[in-house]
């Protein structure tokens, strides 16, 4: 827990980000998590997925939007990543962060933006995904998620929730209702205990209690996890209530889990890679750490080899 947190820490860091970005050792290890720095490296690594029956969602990283000018030009990363998908035919759909294109700034300015991407991808019927950030933002994410959703269709435009929150299983049944195309995961950031549950055991119980609630619901929902036991709960969920295995996707991200990943697609599920790619990798990069601090040694081992 003491190892999470300082690395989540050092996730917000901005002077260990110039110096990390700048050496080329710590640079290297990012391509375990990182598929690349620009769209095209991105289209290679998943074109390697599709061909191991993997789909994909690609996620161009950059948390810190500050300007204005900056959000448009994430919107036009994103228009160019949505044209080729087309012009390539590699099978994959888009994650979007809010504020990415400016929530931090003007909630108006982020959900416009948002809107021009999912405008594009519904015209090119493709789908949009609305990844959920920390807390402070949920209310407003949700809000502007339910304003797409209400001019677009349930296959253009999804969202993300997080079994960590206490709200979400509130927000799950209101999301269900409109209804939303939900992914399921357990949450990354760092939350106060007000907020967020703070013993993982609570977390996945929570976690299990809302993938039956997705599962049984009718909707196609993405299950975001690498957890087996979360992996096994749903397989065990699907068999029992006669749920195919057509009806829902397996969630997992890029250069984690690359066996079970496999393994799911072989066995005939549907499996989604989330594939993040960009020159501002950094605090993903880090949050994966913290997620498995047993991989820091394994940066650092690589690190002395240079
Ligand atoms: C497709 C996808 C999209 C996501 N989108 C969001 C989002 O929008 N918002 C958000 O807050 N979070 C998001 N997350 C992150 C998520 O919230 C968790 O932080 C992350 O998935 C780790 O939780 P877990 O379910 O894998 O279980 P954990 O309990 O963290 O891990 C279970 C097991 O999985 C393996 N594992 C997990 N992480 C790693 C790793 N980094 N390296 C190696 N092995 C690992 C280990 O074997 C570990 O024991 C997303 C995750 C996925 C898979």
């Amino acid at each position: 827990m003491v190892t999470r947190n300082a690395l989540l820490y050092l996730s917000r860091q901005e002077r260990l980000k110039d110096f990390a970005t700048r050496f080329s050792p710590f640079k290297k290890m990012t391509t375990r998590f990182v598929a690349g720095e620009d769209i095209e490296e991105t289209v290679r690594a998943i074109r390697e997925l599709n061909a191991h029956g993997c789909t994909a969602s690609f996620d161009h990283l950059n948390e810190s939007v500050t300007q204005e000018s900056e959000t448009e030009e994430e919107v036009r990363e994103y228009l160019r990543i949505l044209a080729r998908i087309d012009e390539t035919g590699i099978r994959s759909n888009v994650s979007i962060k809010l504020t990415q294109f400016g929530l931090d700034i003007d909630p108006e300015l982020a959900y416009r933006n948002a809107r021009r991407i999912v405008e594009d991808a519904a015209r090119r019927g493709n789908f949009v995904r609305v990844d959920m950030e920390a807390s402070n933002v949920t209310q407003v994410t949700l809000d502007i998620f339910r304003r797409l959703r209400a001019e677009f269709g349930l296959d253009d435009v999804g969202i993300v929730v997080q079994s960590y929150l206490r709200r979400t299983a509130d927000d799950v049944r209101e999301l269900l209702q409109i209804p939303a195309r939900i992914r399921l995961c357990k949450g990354a950031y760092n939350e106060p205990p007000e907020v967020a549950f703070p013993d993982k055991k609570d977390v996945d119980e929570n976690y299990i209690r809302l993938m039956r609630v997705l599962l049984s619901s009718g909707t196609y929902h993405g299950i975001a996890t690498h957890d087996p036991h979360m992996i096994d709960a749903t397989v065990e969920h699907a068999q029992r209530e006669g749920i195919s295995k057509e009806s829902f996707e397996f969630q997992m991200l890029y250069g984690v889990r690359r066996d079970l990943q496999l393994q799911l697609a072989r066995d005939g599920y549907r499996m989604r890679v989330y594939v993040p790619y960009g020159k501002h990798w950094y605090p993903y990069f880090m949050r994966r750490l913290a997620e498995r601090p047993a991989n820091v040694w394994f940066v650092l081992k690589n690190m002395m080899k240079g």
